[in-house]
């Protein structure tokens, strides 16, 4: 007779990674090498790889090995036809995202994404799974408008990241108004091979296109509250300044910020100390822990020394001090690649999981 124990092995959740030879794509081979959820079933790339085994395509350029699964697999056209997947880890160009994710939606794949394309679309969340969980509500929304089986949700910006995760603590103690803030953001966030050594060793460049839109407003998106199925934006106003450092992974943002009541920075400290991820993402397998560490040294975060806090998901802030002109200002770490990109995906899709939006045999929980 037939006990039913067999149903209640968990299988894997076949995966794919879209553009899985980029500077993001490989993070995400690096981080699903023994996924205890997912199993990468396809990578895929642009004309120039696809047919090649994946070890000759890509210019591997962590430090970690490339995984021995990985090296052998075949480059895949980047279309749902060619891949057998639950979830699309997605590392596309934006142009490309913009037509290529929604075709992978419709074949019923959930689509986690790292790309800018969707992040505006009202029915699409900007997922950080330790601030805005609840979020995840609004792909019930899309899947109706849009007819889609499947989904797409996004990640910030590699710079919103790690500064949204600290707002998210103080907004919800003491409300926020108003913030200025300054990026020094690493050499590994323009992709590989990125800025021309000679643009950028002994150098810092005052511009990133279009990133001082996108860290005024997404952080906005992402503080924001659902309303009867709509989000509204979070009130707090942002100024940002970005800027390329010759540093190879770990972004960091200086913020001075006017919170809706005065704290003070021993009151600010616990806050963020004892910020915790709400119930649905604390224990995912990728949560990180903790979410936010708070450093006392007056030199600290630094990028080569803290970027590794937490295997990288970590929010790492330090230099909290009152602020002449606001209320408070203080120094926020997030590590680029990894919480900003493809950790954070792969963390998307383990909240998607849990929340029930992709069909699993795994219990909530670290699996
Ligand atoms: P990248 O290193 O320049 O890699 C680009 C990737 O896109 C390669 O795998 C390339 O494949 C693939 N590709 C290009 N055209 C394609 C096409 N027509 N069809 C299929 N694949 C195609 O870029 P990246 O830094 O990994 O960035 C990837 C995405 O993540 C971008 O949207 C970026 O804005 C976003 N993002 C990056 C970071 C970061 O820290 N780097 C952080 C957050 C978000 P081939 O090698 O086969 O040509």
């Amino acid at each position: 007779m037939n006990s039913g124990k067999e149903n209640l092995v968990p299988q894997k959740i076949p995966v794919a990674v879209l553009a899985a030879t980029g500077s993001v794509g490989q993070r995400f081979v690096q981080l699903l090498d023994e996924h205890p959820w997912f199993e990468v079933t396809a990578l895929t790339g642009s004309d120039r790889s696809v047919g090649r085994p994946y070890g000759e395509a890509c210019h591997w350029v962590l430090p970690e090995p490339m995984p021995a699964w990985a090296r052998q697999m075949i480059v895949e056209p980047t279309l749902p036809e060619a891949v057998t997947a639950k979830i699309a880890f997605s590392a596309l160009p934006t142009d490309q995202a913009g037509e290529i994710e929604p075709l992978f939606a419709r074949a019923g794949v959930s689509v986690c994404s790292n790309a800018s394309a969707f992040r505006r679309e009202p029915d699409v969340p900007i997922l950080l799974p330790e601030v805005n969980a609840d979020h995840v509500r609004l792909v019930e929304w899309q899947r109706r408008e849009r007819g889609w089986a499947g989904c797409i949700v996004t990640n910030p910006n590699c710079t919103s990241t790690g500064l949204t995760v600290a707002l998210k603590a103080l907004q919800n103690t003491f409300g926020l108004r108003r913030a200025i803030v300054v990026s020094m953001q690493a050499i590994s966030g323009a992709g590989y091979p990125g800025v021309a050594s000679l643009d950028i060793l002994d150098n810092v460049i005052p511009n990133i296109n279009g990133e001082e839109t996108k860290v005024e407003w997404e952080p906005r998106k992402m503080l924001g509250e659902i309303q009867a199925e709509r989000l509204q934006l979070a009130g707090i106003l942002i100024s940002a300044h970005t800027n390329r450092v010759a540093v190879s992974d770990g972004h960091m943002v200086c913020v001075s910020v006017e919170l809706g009541i005065p704290a003070s920075v021993e009151e600010a400290g616990r806050v963020l100390s004892a910020y915790q991820a709400p119930l649905a993402s604390g224990q995912l397998p990728s949560a990180p822990q903790p979410v936010i560490l708070l450093r006392d040294e007056p030199d600290r975060p630094q990028p080569r020394l803290d970027r590794q806090t937490g295997r990288g998901m970590t929010t790492v802030v330090g230099r909290l001090r009152p602020d002449p002109i606001f209320h408070l200002k203080f120094v926020v770490l997030s590590h680029n690649t990894i919480r900003g990109a493809a950790g954070g995906s792969i963390y998307n899709a383990e909240l998607l999981v849990n929340m029930g939006i992709v069909e699993s045999t795994h219990p909530p929980g670290k699996g």
